[in-house]
C-alpha cells in the first residue's frame, strides 16, 4: 500500500549581512542537501523568491524572502527538519551576520489564507510584530519556528503565503560563486560581456534586464561582494537554462537554481488615496499636480500632488537616475497623473512617494495669468485678496481687471513612463516587460536546479544534473 506523503513548506529570511551571504544562497544549499540526503523527497513546484516592501529600513539589500514546498513520507520529516537546521546554523556561523535576525519556519499541510494576507501586507505596508504573532497563533499545531520569534519570521512566513497567492510571476535563475558563504568575494564577476550580449540578442523575448545598451553595463551581475554570481530573469524557465548555457563564465561556481518570483510585475502597486498614503507603504495614487515642480540640486524633481475636492497634499520625488525626473519637470498645475512607488517621511514635507512609475492621464491645456497693464503693457501684480491689481512699472491700479486665460503649449505625451533599465529595482516592471504574460503556473522542468560537486575554474560540465524532480 502507498504511504501518504506529507506536504512541508519551509520559509527562510534575514540570513545575510550587507556584504556577506545571501538568503537565496542558503536556500540553494538547503535544497541541495535535501535532494542529496532524501532522494525520494518530491518537489512539484519552483522555490519562491519574493521581494517585499522596498521602503522597510531593516532590509540589507533587496528585501528578499524565500520559501519552498517538499512532499515526503511522515517518517522523513524529522530528517528534513535536521537538514534545514544544520544548513541554517552552519551558514549563520560562517556569515556571522551582525544585526541579522534569521527567520526559519516549517509549516505542515496547506498554506492558509492568513499567510497570503501577510504576504500582501509585507509587500506593501509595515508589518508590526504583534500582527505576525497573531497570525502565528492561528497556526498552532502546524507551524514550527525552530529559531524562535525573530524579525526574519515576517519574511519567512510571507514567502510561504506568496507561494499560493502569487497572481503574476517571473522566473530567475540564480547562480552562486564557489567558496565559503562568509568568505571574501571580489566585487568583479568573471562573466564575458560579449556572451551576455549574444544571449540577449537571441533570447530577449523570453528574458529581461540582461544588458544595458545605454551604459554598456551587465545587468545580470550584482554589484556587491556577495555569493551571487549572476541572475537571469525571464518569463520561461527553459529559456533561462538556455540563456545560462550561452554565457561564458570564467570563474568557478557552486551551481544554480530557478526560482518563481514576484519580480518585475509591479506587485507592490496597490491603489491608495492621497490622504491615506503613509510612510513605509507602497502603492499608486491618482492626483492633480499642484504648482510648478521643484528641481532639487543634483536634478531630482519634487512634485506636489493634490485633489480638487480636498485640501490633502502629498509629494512625489522623481530621482535623476530613473530618468523620470525629466518627465516630472515638464508637469504643470492641473495635470492629472498616476504616481506609484514607496512612501518615506521627509523632514519639513511629510510623506514623499519615491516614484518608480508615472502615468500622465490628462494635460492641462490652459492656465490663468495676471492681466496686462492697459497703460504700459506690463504684467500687473495682485494687491492682495479682493484688492485688485497694481502695475509694478507705471503704478496704474485697477479693481475691474481679471486674470487672462492662456493656451499652453505642452511638450509631454499622455502615456506611462518607467525608470530606465539601469535604475529598475526588483519589484518594478521594466519597459521591456510591458505586455508580456506573467504566468505563475509554468510546470517544474527537470533541470530546475544544478549543483557542481567539484567547482571547476572554468565552465562546469552541464550533464551533471541532480536526479529529475518532476511533478508526482
Ligand atoms: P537579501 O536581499 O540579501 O536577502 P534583504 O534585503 O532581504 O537581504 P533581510 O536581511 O531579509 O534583507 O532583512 C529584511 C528584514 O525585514 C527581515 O527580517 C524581514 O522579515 C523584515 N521585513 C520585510 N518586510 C517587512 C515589512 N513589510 N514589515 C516589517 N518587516 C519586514
Amino acid at each position: 500500500m502507498c504511504e501518504d506523503l506529507e506536504n512541508v513548506h519551509i520559509g527562510l529570511d534575514d540570513i545575510d549581512t550587507g556584504s556577506q551571504g545571501c538568503t537565496t544562497h542558503l536556500t540553494f544549499r538547503v535544497l541541495r542537501s535535501i535532494i542529496n540526503q532524501i532522494p525520494q523527497a518530491v518537489f512539484s513546484d519552483y522555490p519562491v523568491l519574493i521581494r517585499l516592501n522596498p521602503t522597510i529600513p531593516f532590509k540589507t539589500r533587496g528585501n528578499a524572502a524565500l520559501s519552498f514546498a517538499v512532499k515526503l513520507r511522515e517518517r522523513e520529516a524529522q530528517s528534513l527538519r535536521e537538514i534545514v537546521l544544520k544548513e541554517v546554523t552552519s551558514y549563520i556561523a560562517d556569515v556571522r551576520g551582525a544585526g541579522a535576525e534569521p527567520g526559519v519556519a516549517l509549516l505542515y499541510g496547506e498554506v492558509p489564507e492568513a499567510l497570503g494576507r501577510l504576504y500582501v501586507k509585507a509587500l506593501s505596508d509595515y508589518v508590526h510584530r504583534d500582527y505576525v504573532l497573531g497570525v502565528i497563533k492561528t497556526l498552532e499545531g502546524s507551524l514550527e519556528v525552530p529559531l524562535g520569534y525573530s524579525r526574519g519570521l515576517i519574511g519567512a512566513l510571507a514567502a510561504m503565503g506568496a507561494s499560493k497567492h502569487l497572481r503574476e510571476c517571473t522566473y530567475e535563475l540564480l547562480s552562486y560563486r564557489a567558496g565559503r558563504a562568509g568568505g571574501e568575494h571580489s566585487v568583479e564577476r568573471c562573466v564575458d560581456g560579449e556572451s551576455v550580449k549574444v544571449m540577449d540578442e537571441s533570447l530577449r523575448s523570453y528574458t529581461f534586464l540582461n544588458y544595458d545598451y545605454e551604459s554598456g553595463e551587465l545587468l545580470i551581475t550584482p554589484s556587491g561582494p556577495n555569493p551571487v554570481l549572476l541572475g537571469l530573469r525571464g518569463e520561461d524557465p527553459e529559456a533561462l537554462v538556455r540563456a545560462f548555457n550561452m554565457l561564458r563564465v570564467c570563474e568557478s561556481y557552486e551551481g544554480w537554481v530557478i526560482y518563481k518570483t514576484n519580480q518585475a510585475v509591479n506587485a507592490h502597486h496597490v491603489e491608495r488615496c492621497l490622504e491615506c498614503f503613509k510612510p513605509y507603504q507602497t502603492g499608486c495614487v491618482r492626483a492633480r499636480v499642484v504648482g510648478k515642480p521643484l528641481v532639487l540640486p543634483g536634478g531630482d524633481v519634487l512634485v506636489k500632488l493634490g485633489d480638487r475636492d480636498s485640501e490633502a497634499r502629498l509629494w512625489a520625488v522623481f530621482f535623476k537616475e530613473t530618468g523620470l525626473n525629466k518627465v516630472a519637470g515638464r508637469l504643470m498645475t492641473g495635470d492629472l497623473i498616476t504616481v506609484c512607488g514607496g512612501g518615506k517621511y521627509w523632514e519639513g514635507r511629510g510623506v514623499v512617494v519615491h516614484s518608480d512609475f508615472l502615468e500622465v492621464l490628462e494635460l492641462a491645456s490652459e492656465t490663468y495669468v495676471n492681466p496686462k497693464c492697459p497703460v504700459c503693457g506690463h504684467r500687473m501684480k495682485s494687491s492682495g485678496r479682493s484688492k485688485g491689481w497694481k502695475c509694478p512699472k507705471c503704478g496704474f491700479k485697477s479693481t475691474s481687471l481679471s486674470k487672462e486665460v492662456v493656451k499652453l503649449a505642452r511638450d509631454l505625451e499622455r502615456r506611462a513612463y518607467r525608470p530606465r533599465d539601469i535604475a529598475v529595482k526588483h519589484l518594478v516592471m521594466p519597459e521591456s516587460r510591458v505586455g508580456r504574460v506573467s504566468d505563475c503556473s509554468k510546470p517544474l522542468i527537470s533541470k530546475w536546479i544544478y549543483f557542481n560537486s567539484s567547482p571547476l575554474p572554468s565552465q562546469a560540465p552541464r550533464e551533471r544534473l541532480p536526479p529529475t524532480q518532476a511533478s508526482p
